[in-house]
């Protein structure tokens, strides 16, 4: 069985974003870009499920520029077996990604595709979903522990209440939350090795997906100021200013 793992290039998390001047996005000129974090946990629960020999292989895939070779690279350091780029200078939507990603599964047939479950970028947390819907796969969001057996996934969500389990039928969809695992970090022999393993670049032409934008991105603000802290002398007032000035207590 081929697992398909969806992954994002997306500003580092360790960056502070600053939004253009002109209010219309984020600067990303000379930004340090990463995988989305929680595109790197589903890499993660993919390869320990090859590792369990419950898959065969792991593909990673992504859209974007051709700059996003990196963070498919950074995938196969990791441990995935090939990567797909599909090849855009537009940005596209989740809607859009999500037929894209469809296109991809009608080509690659795997049994199974894990998405993070938003990208720490637009915070959409809506392409998993989509995918689900185009495909007619069940699926299971925000997955915090994943156990396969023979056709069946086992998938455990956090949701409001507690825990949920899910069972679900493969071909599925799965997205991951944050404590599904921690990501391993590429050995250098692995990130010398990931130079040669076979990386495919497809253009959303071929895969016969146009790129629509349904919606335009007004403008961009960013967070307002916090206002300077100040010493207090003594515990006294500071228990004083708590009681007397703060908003929330
Ligand atoms: P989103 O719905 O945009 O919050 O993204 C959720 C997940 O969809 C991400 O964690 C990725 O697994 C996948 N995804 C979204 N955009 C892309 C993209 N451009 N390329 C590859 N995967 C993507």
């Amino acid at each position: 069985m081929q697992i398909l793992v969806p992954v994002k290039r997306v500003v580092d998390y360790n960056v502070k974003v600053r939004v253009k001047p002109d209010g219309s996005g984020v600067e990303l000129d000379n930004v340090k870009m990463a995988i989305n974090p929680f595109c790197e946990i589903a890499v993660e629960e993919a390869l320990r499920i090859k590792e369990k020999g419950h898959a065969t292989e792991v593909v990673v895939a992504s859209i974007g520029p051709a700059h996003c070779q990196e963070q498919l690279r950074s995938a196969l350091a990791l441990g995935a077996d090939r990567a797909i780029l599909v090849q855009t200078d537009s940005t596209p939507e989740p809607l859009t990604v999500a037929k894209l990603l469809k296109a991809l599964i009608d080509r690659e047939q795997p049994g199974l595709c894990i998405l993070g479950k938003q990208a720490i970028d637009g915070d959409n947390n809506q392409t998993g979903q989509m995918l689900a819907a185009l495909t007619g796969w069940p699926q299971a969001t925000f997955a915090s522990e994943v156990t396969l057996n023979d056709d069946q996934a086992q998938v455990t969500r956090e949701v409001d209440g507690g825990m949920q389990t899910l069972s679900l039928k493969l071909p599925a969809i799965i997205t991951t939350d944050l404590r599904l695992n921690e990501p391993r970090y590429a050995a250098l022999p692995n990130i010398m090795k990931a130079k040669r393993k076979p990386l495919a670049t497809l253009t959303p032409e071929e895969l016969g997906i146009p790129i629509e934008h349904r919606l335009t991105t007004l403008k961009v603000d960013p967070p307002p100021q916090r206002s300077a802290g100040i010493m207090v002398e003594s515990v006294d007032a500071l228990l004083d200013k708590l009681k007397n000035e703060a908003k929330v207590l």
